[in-house]
């Protein structure tokens, strides 16, 4: 059994995890990382790594402020990354075309547009004629669609195993097949992490451990509702440069990299920890797929899996300190968009654990806005 000293610990070796082990780290500070099994391979791998745009850091809508806020950190992220390891994470900006499938397509995309707009994101309109002009592989049951020039995309598998060699580079400790570490605490603070092997000692612990995170967080009486929400996705190969853009649609969407594969996603499903493709599952996407681009029939199918978001029933993360615990922070739930806002969430937790502050408002992000006689919303899980 080995005793280490002080630092931070993260638990948990996700996007969010290791993002914010390397900011701590460019500030000094000694981290740990402890992952129950293997280092980015659980939904940070499993996503397909979209990542749109924002521009309004002082929106009143949470989302809207944490996923400008991260947008504006990709940039920072990339160029760290790039000096640390001189590797190439696939971040590339390659527009989105969000498509209308409502009965009222033309007026559905202007709202779309406009909503946009209101962020100060650049969106155009494409009718039938311009739609097909820039996507001609497209089945003719759509008439309109919202252009977003600025959506970007990563390669979320490279960004991950980037994010690891940055990390071991900038002298992060990595803990890889810890299992379920159990917290240990005395007068309101943690003082010890222990795992099958090790006791850590750690100045501060943050919980970045994706849809496991509801049960840690229980220990403390916070009611996170967390739970994992399995997303299937298929990987097809089509053509380097086939297909323009990511392409949207309601929940669905294809993402196109620039070796020639096509990502086809994904699914919501609320189904216990079960990371299994079936046969419904990856036939819906399949399905998708056909009736927008009909010649995707003959595409060859590469690999299939799913992976489980970690969901909260409004789709937005737990951010923050844990009330009645001085030393306990929280970055999960980032259901949907977590790849996107996982720079911002991680400057943020950064500041907050070096400086007492966050850099925007945490307002509607609340750890403790699900526990008992706080939460507000809507009963139902989304
Ligand atoms: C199919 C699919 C498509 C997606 N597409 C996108 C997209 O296009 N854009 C986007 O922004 N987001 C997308 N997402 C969402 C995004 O992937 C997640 O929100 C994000 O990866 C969450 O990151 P995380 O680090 O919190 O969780 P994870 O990546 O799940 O990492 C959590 C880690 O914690 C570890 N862990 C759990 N419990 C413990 C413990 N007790 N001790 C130690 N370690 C522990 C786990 O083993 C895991 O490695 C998608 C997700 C899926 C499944």
């Amino acid at each position: 059994m080995s005793h280490t000293g002080s630092g931070i610990v993260l638990l948990g070796g996700g996007v969010v995890g290791l993002t914010t082990a390397l900011l701590l780290r460019q500030r000094g500070v000694e981290v740990t990382v402890v992952e129950r099994s293997l280092i980015g391979r659980e939904a940070s791998w499993a996503g397909a790594g979209m990542l749109p745009p924002g521009r309004a850091m002082a929106a009143e809508s949470a989302e809207v402020r944490l996923r400008s806020f991260s947008c504006l950190c990709w940039s920072e992220l990339n160029d760290l990354l790039q000096r640390l390891t001189g590797a190439d994470n696939g971040y590339r900006i390659c527009g989105s075309c969000v498509l209308a499938d409502a009965a009222d397509a033309a007026e559905e995309a202007e709202r779309e547009a406009a909503r946009w707009a209101s962020e100060g994101v650049l969106a155009e309109v494409l009718d039938g004629g311009s739609l097909r002009q820039r996507f001609p592989m497209f089945s003719a049951a759509y008439s309109a669609a919202v252009w977003l020039p600025e959506f970007a995309q990563v390669r979320n598998p490279w960004h991950l195993q980037i994010l690891r060699s940055a990390c071991e580079s900038a002298g992060v400790s990595i803990v890889e097949n810890a299992g379920d570490a159990s917290l240990e605490c005395g007068s309101g603070r943690i003082t010890a992490v222990r795992t099958a092997d090790r006791v850590l000692y750690p100045t501060a612990v943050c919980l970045t451990s994706g849809a496991w995170t509801g049960g840690l967080l229980e220990q403390f009486g916070v009611q996170s509702r967390i739970r994992p929400i399995r997303g299937q996705m298929v990987l097809m190969r089509v053509g380097a440069g086939w297909l323009p853009g990511v392409v949207e649609c309601g929940r669905r969407y294809l993402v196109p990299r620039q070796d020639g594969l096509l990502l086809a996603g994904s699914t919501e499903e609320d189904v216990g920890f079960c990371r299994e493709n079936t046969v419904a599952g990856v036939r819906g996407l399949l399905e998708f797929a056909c009736e927008l681009v009909p010649e995707l029939a003959v595409a060859p199918i590469v690999k299939t899996w799913a992976g489980l978001r970690p969901g909260t029933p409004d789709g937005l993360p737990l951010l923050g300190r844990v009330a009645g615990c001085e030393n306990l922070y929280v970055g999960a739930g980032h259901f949907r968009s977590g790849l996107q806002m996982s720079p911002g969430t991680a400057r943020i937790l950064c500041d907050l654990m070096l400086d007492g502050r966050s850099p925007i408002s945490l307002e509607g992000l609340q750890v403790e806005r699900f526990s008992a006689g706080v939460w507000k919303g809507a009963s139902c899980e989304r």
